[in-house]
């Protein structure tokens, strides 16, 4: 079962934060240890602990991941050149002969799961990458759009917290007229509208004025962890609707509400979070939609927290797995689970993106 991952912010993490995914996630915890043991600290007590990694990858079955270009908020300029920088590493990953490849169009989607399911052990299996923008503030302007997209660039969400573009996470606001450009030239070119992040008001402009696929890369449900950050059951009607399809994120403070956080006698809720808490998301989605077909995973392993703010089933992305058998032991049926770890975002790319 090929499991797809629609969030990943890999280039950020290699890029700024050193780390270098070719190698073991074992490795890249060991080198962090000796450079944080050199300053002197012990890397143990701090957050981060990393999980994502090529060959934990291949060996979990994670064939194919949404691989951002993400930057922190900066200077427009500084934005656009990380971001372009991110773009090139992952071009450069590619061009290695280690087995990762860019999927830009209709054709490379069907070769990488025909390939994958024909490997014969996990190392030889390709790990593809769809590049989303997280944040679209790294585009000078909308113009800009058609240059990104020959390089590759096929999801967007124009909103981190307020962009240029869009209101978005605690930074409740509209679309801006640069974000209506922006949706008109995404929906011309067929670029898909990642609306995670994206604050009340712009997420309903877009849905309205925005004719293309959409998705939510990366959001949990607002009624289990009430947060301007996860979706309202409006918000996941609208995307089941459209078709659309939502991955989980597996970062404990948004699976239980109120995790990482002091209760009035000043204990840090840090309680261990479960495959079930994970599950109560996917049921609810379901018992929304009426179906499975608009769960999946959006992991956001590594997005700025690590292994210690996730589930205690995950070591590592190659833990994912887990998942499915714990959503068969709750009553999903195969064809359910499937698509849960991966079907649903193979479907879904196989409408969005071009044919070659
Ligand atoms: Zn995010």
């Amino acid at each position: 079962m090929l499991i797809v991952d629609a969030h990943e912010d890999i280039a950020m993490n290699v890029l700024h934060g050193g780390r270098d995914i070719r190698q073991s996630v074992a490795k890249i915890r060991r080198r962090e240890d000796e450079i944080a043991a050199a300053r002197g600290c012990a890397l143990i007590d701090s957050p981060d602990l990393a999980m994502v990694a090529l060959p934990e990858h291949r060996l979990g079955g994670v064939g194919l991941v949404f691989a951002t270009l993400f930057t922190m908020p900066a200077a427009l300029d500084t934005m656009t050149a990380n971001a372009q920088e991110q773009l090139r590493y992952y071009h450069d990953l590619a061009a290695q002969d280690i087995g990762v490849r860019l999927i830009t169009n209709q054709q490379e989607l069907q070769q990488l799961t025909v390939d994958w399911s024909a490997a014969r052990t996990p190392d030889d299996r390709p790990v593809g990458m769809v590049i989303l923008m997280e944040g679209a503030d790294a585009l000078r302007e909308p113009s800009d759009l058609p240059a990104w997209y020959a390089q590759g660039l096929r999801i967007v969400g124009p909103a981190w917290r307020g962009t240029r573009y869009a209101g978005g996470t605690g930074a409740p606001g509209p679309l801006t007229d640069l974000g209506r450009a922006l949706l008109v030239e995404m929906e011309r070119l067929g670029v898909t509208l990642d609306m995670s992040h994206m604050a009340e008001e712009s997420f309903w402009q877009a849905i309205e004025q925005f004719h293309g696929t959409i998705i939510a890369s990366h959001s949990n449900c607002r009624a289990l962890v009430p947060t301007d950050r996860q979706l309202s059951d409006e918000m996941i009607r609208a995307i089941a609707e459209r078709d659309g399809v939502i991955g989980t994120v597996m970062a404990n403070s948004f699976l239980v509400a109120g995790w990482g956080k002091e209760d009035k006698d000043g204990n840090v809720n840090n309680s261990p979070v479960t495959l079930a808490d994970v599950i109560r998301h996917i049921d609810h989605i379901c018992q929304l939609t009426g179906s499975a077909r608009h769960c999946a995973i959006g992991s956001d392993f590594d997005g700025g927290f690590g292994v210690e703010s996730t589930p205690e089933a995950f070591d590592s992305v190659a833990d994912l797995e887990k998942l499915a058998s714990a959503l068969a032991q709750a009553g999903y049926s195969e064809d359910d689970v499937t698509g849960i770890m991966g079907g649903n975002w193979l479907r879904l790319l196989a409408r969005a993106l071009p044919v070659a």
